[in-house]
């Protein structure tokens, strides 16, 4: 792309990057559109992570329950305490974290999260008046200029590989399909998934890296081989079924919804711009302090659920057991991109998740698919999201504007080249930066570290998807609600819990 075409597309910047800790508003220089710019005041963040201690003011309020963070997790533990004094504190202006969506002129697009891949994830957004929309399209791949519709299924015969290839594709396939993981799954989740690539052609894992880094963000080498068995059955499997489903903007939508739901009768209880610096266990309640509008703020609770990812909450709550924090410590995160390429003419609607080897993004969503055949409607703009995972040492690339727009520069022309129907030049481009959104998949994680991040602590719960595993999901943000909520529910009721019998900390 020449510097003059370049100059007519406008690039957006946006989100969440710094280590530990969400968008730098210094990062960004050039003026942005402010309706746009997802921002918060990082310094307290990056002070928080680098050991400052806050001062504690006196209690300001007493509630019964205090939900820390606004995500998925901590919404569904709103929406599941809808009947109890609750507060659910967020430090971004807005609800959502990982599932957040962005409009266009009134069209949606995502700008992290994209289906839900669950009865539980459907069942919730039903609950709260959203009615799940099918994927129905089993994921196709671009490769050498050549679209290939269902990969794993009919479309392996006609990748562009060589004969060899292709049929060490088919090979992995059987062998994977033949693997029962009722049996195997424990042990297959403790291996990484290269131990079942031995043999095989690096174009297989080539596909692999980036399907595992998009999906639960480690590649091949990093990723539990139970991972990889699983994807496989479900999408080339006897019984295989698209049970994807979603809707404009992705799961954002959801996370929308739950919002609107609860709003009207608790908007007085759910908190943006309020950033956590403190939680701390006493006899016989919590204290959370947290910073709002540049002032410091306790308040005092029966019980606190952390809904933030552990990277952050093992520097807010005080006093953790050392397994706990070394079971925190070792989770890891990914930096990761989302660029929305924004066209005013209809450039691609082939398939919903596109698979894009050897790009510099791994795939590739249609924002609107789930609706483009509704009779009424007409869209005025074709909004493709890119999905852009990077490994750890490419997280510089997103720390400065410039870095930002670099990368989503490189994706737009790599998107250009894929096929003669995507040499187009968007209107917009917008690049959704985040430091540290998915946890990694690692082997034996599952079955080794995420076990210790459902104990809770005395008073302290905790939720977020990085509880549960095996990967990165809605579907398990929601599960660590609701198992954060019965947990806190046995608590206040005296009863011993079914879930865990919970760590007890010696409180003062
Ligand atoms: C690019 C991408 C694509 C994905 N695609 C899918 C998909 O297609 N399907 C799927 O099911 N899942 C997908 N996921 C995973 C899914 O988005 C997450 O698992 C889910 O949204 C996690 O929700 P959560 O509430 O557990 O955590 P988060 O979304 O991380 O929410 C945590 C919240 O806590 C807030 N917070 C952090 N620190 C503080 C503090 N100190 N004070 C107050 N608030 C704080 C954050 O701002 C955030 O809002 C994807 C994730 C990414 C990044």
């Amino acid at each position: 792309m020449s510097a003059n075409r370049r100059d007519f597309i406008r690039f957006v910047v946006a989100g969440a990057v710094a280590a530990g800790c969400p968008l730098d508003t210094s990062l960004l220089a050039a003026p942005v559109p402010a309706a746009t710019v997802d921002g918060e005041e990082n310094k307290i963040c990056h002070q928080v992570r680098d050991g400052k201690v806050f001062a504690h003011p006196a209690a300001s309020a007493k509630h019964d329950i205090v939900i820390v963070g606004g995500g998925m997790s901590g919404l569904t533990a709103a929406y599941l305490l809808r009947d109890k004094d609750f507060l659910l504190l967020e430090k971004e202006p807005h609800f959502g974290g990982n599932a957040f969506l962005m409009e266009f002129e009134g069209q949606a697009y995502a700008t992290g999260s994209a289906f839900a891949d669950s009865e539980i994830a459907t069942s919730l957004a039903k609950e709260v008046g959203l009615e799940p929309l099918p994927v129905d399209n089993f994921d196709p791949t671009i490769l050498n200029g050549e679209f290939v519709a269902d990969t794993w299924g009919d479309g392996i015969d006609k990748l562009p590989y060589s004969q060899g290839v292709r049929e060490a594709f088919k090979k992995f396939r059987k062998e994977l399909l033949a693997i029962d993981l009722d049996r195997k799954g424990a042990e297959l989740s403790d291996v990484p998934l290269t131990d079942l690539m031995k043999a095989y052609p690096p174009e297989l894992k080539q596909w692999w890296d980036g399907y595992g880094q998009s999906s639960w963000g480690s590649r091949s080498e990093d990723s539990p081989a139970s991972a990889g068995v699983y994807e496989m059955q479900w999408m080339a499997g006897p019984n295989r079924k698209d049970d994807r489903h979603t809707w404009p903007g992705g799961l954002g939508a959801l996370s929308k919804q739950l919002v609107e739901v609860l709003k009207p009768q608790h908007s007085d209880r759910m908190v943006t711009g309020a950033t956590i610096v403190a939680v701390a266990n006493a006899k016989n309640d919590v204290s959370v302090t947290y910073l709002e509008g540049g002032e410091l703020k306790t308040v005092t609770a029966k019980a606190v659920i952390m809904a933030t990812p552990k990277f952050i909450t093992r520097r807010i709550v005080e006093g953790l057991p050392e397994k706990l924090n070394d079971a925190m410590q070792q989770m890891r995160y990914i930096p990761y991109a989302l660029v929305n390429l924004i066209f005013d003419k209809e450039v691609y609607r082939k398939g919903y998740d596109t698979w894009c080897p050897g790009s510099s993004f791994t795939d590739f969503i249609v924002a609107d698919w789930v609706v483009r055949n509704q009779p009424a409607y007409k869209p005025k703009y074709n909004i493709l999201s890119c999905y852009t995972p990077l490994v750890e040492e490419e997280r510089r690339k997103l720390l400065t504007e410039d870095g930002a727009r670099k990368l989503a520069a490189n994706v737009l022309m790599d998107f250009q080249k894929l096929l003669p129907s995507t040499h187009v030049d968007p209107v917009e481009v917008h690049i959704f930066r985040r430091g540290h959104p998915m946890y990694m998949s690692l082997p034996g994680f599952y079955t080794k570290v995420q076990p210790s991040l459902r104990e809770p602590v005395d008073r302290v719960f905790f939720a977020n998807t990085d509880s549960e595993g095996p990967y990165s999901s809605t579907t398990y943000a929601i599960t660590a609600a609701r198992r954060a909520v019965k947990q806190l529910e046995d608590k206040l009721a005296g009863r011993p819990s079914s879930f865990s019998r919970g760590l007890q900390l010696e409180v003062s």
